[in-house]
């Protein structure tokens, strides 16, 4: 074996350490997180991850606190607390019409995230393909490596995100094991129509594949866009892992609940990932989780009208400065194109941004296999406060002025 003499001890140390995982190798840390980092730094106004700086509504944070009073401080049942599959079940079957069993369909996870990668390693065996719309909210392309999944990428196309029947019928075969979908998108704003998930459901028949949809944004909806679920599509009920969570809906993306809702052979397999990975999401949070789920509908409604609002300031604000932007019609996310400002790359542009400027905003790249296709974009956040919005206005004149 070779001994390599550097000067650094801690550098021979780890010449001689064991290998790391050759899964891990093949991700980076997340470029969202980091942003955050950098945005902090620098100082910068946050405009990157998707977590709102306004605060959660006071029912569900006292919800909490009582909880905590009361002692609900052990592990809540593995697969998640009976009150808040019951609300689950009860808001699944209110919005989307969908009955499902609490007691056999639905896993509660630390958070949509957990919900995801538990999904992908309860159905995923060695050769198994994942068919992934692209751009993709970044944590699918690691979900895929870690479930051993091999990821088959399918554009959707600016400026509508619209995705060629064709190609999408060309990702699928033999070997797919499932398609993962998000409605509406991290990070364009499509909402996917009726007729595209009908496509989506004729390959997963055809091909006899899982579907796992993830919801998490589907009460931020703009323009009389609509959301369906995809397991309300005819034949998807048992085929469709249905991924959400508190964090969004509820402004606690730091609660970390989320849960899976899944056919029952499916999610006695998602329950067993899910045991040994974690245990349990907080037991607290999910009695709080139980209560918020009974909003009122004016809750929905309010917090619609409000992202709205937020929305249009945003596309305002970027439109000034000389973004060309890609409205969108659900989520909180607006993507943005950045060719008219010459810079060589994403990556170097949101650099300049959170330092120069000091708007923090995450490369278009983050979202994108090759990041040679993400190059020309730029996606920025509207989950921000008034104050917020104001702060990034001001630090973008100086954008505009020295482009
Ligand atoms: N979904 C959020 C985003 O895209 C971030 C979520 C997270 O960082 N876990 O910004």
């Amino acid at each position: 074996m070779e001994l390599k003499t550097t000067p650094a001890a801690s550098a021979s140390a780890a010449a001689s350490s064991p290998k790391l995982s050759g899964k891990v190798e093949r991700f980076t840390e997340s470029v969202i997180r980091e942003m955050t980092r950098l945005a902090i730094q620098y100082g910068a106004v946050n405009l990157s991850q998707g977590f709102p700086d306004f605060p959660a509504p006071a029912e569900i944070k006292n919800a909490a606190k009582v909880a905590i009073d009361a002692d609900i401080n052990q592990y809540a049942i593995t697969w998640g607390a009976k009150k808040l599959r019951d609300q689950i079940a009860a808001n699944f079957q209110r919005t989307q019409g969908v009955f499902v069993d609490p007691e056999c369909e639905i896993t509660v996870c630390c958070g949509s995230t957990e919900a995801m990668l538990s999904a992908m390693m309860a159905i995923i065996n060695p050769g198994d393909e994942a068919v992934v719309f692209e751009p993709f909210y970044e944590n699918y392309g690691p979900d895929a490596i870690l479930s051993g999944a091999t990821p088959r990428f399918v554009k959707l196309h600016p400026p509508e995100w619209t995705f060629d029947p064709n190609e999408l019928a060309a990702a699928f075969g033999p070997a797919t094991k499932a398609i993962i979908l998000n409605t509406p998108n991290n990070p364009t704003g499509k909402v996917f129509d009726r007729a595209e998930l009908e496509a989506i459901r004729d390959l997963c028949l055809r091909w006899n594949t899982f579907a796992i949809s993830d919801e998490i944004y589907e009460h931020m909806l703009y323009d009389g866009a609509r959301h369906l679920s995809l397991a309300t599509i005819d034949g998807m009920r048992d085929r469709t892992i249905t991924i959400n969570a508190l964090s969004k809906t509820y402004s606690v993306t730091g609660w970390r609940v989320g849960w899976a809702i899944a056919a029952p052979e499916v999610t006695a397999a998602i329950r067993k990932v899910h045991d040994f990975v974690t245990v349990g999401a907080a037991a607290p949070l999910q009695e709080a989780g139980a209560v918020a789920l009974q909003m009122p509908a004016s809750y929905y409604e309010t917090l619609a009208r409000e992202y709205l609002v937020r929305r249009d300031r945003l596309l305002g604000i970027l439109g000034s400065a000389g973004f060309r932007c890609f409205k969108p019609r659900g989520a909180y996310y607006i993507m943005t194109d950045i060719s008219a400002f010459g810079f060589p790359d994403d990556v170097a542009f949101a650099q300049y941004l959170v330092k120069e400027i000091g708007v923090a905003a995450v490369p278009g790249s983050s979202f994108y296999r090759h990041p040679a296709d993400g190059r020309t974009h730029l996606r920025f956040t509207f989950c921000k406060k008034e104050s917020t919005f104001q702060a990034a206005a001001e630090r973008l004149v100086k954008l505009r002025a020295q482009s």
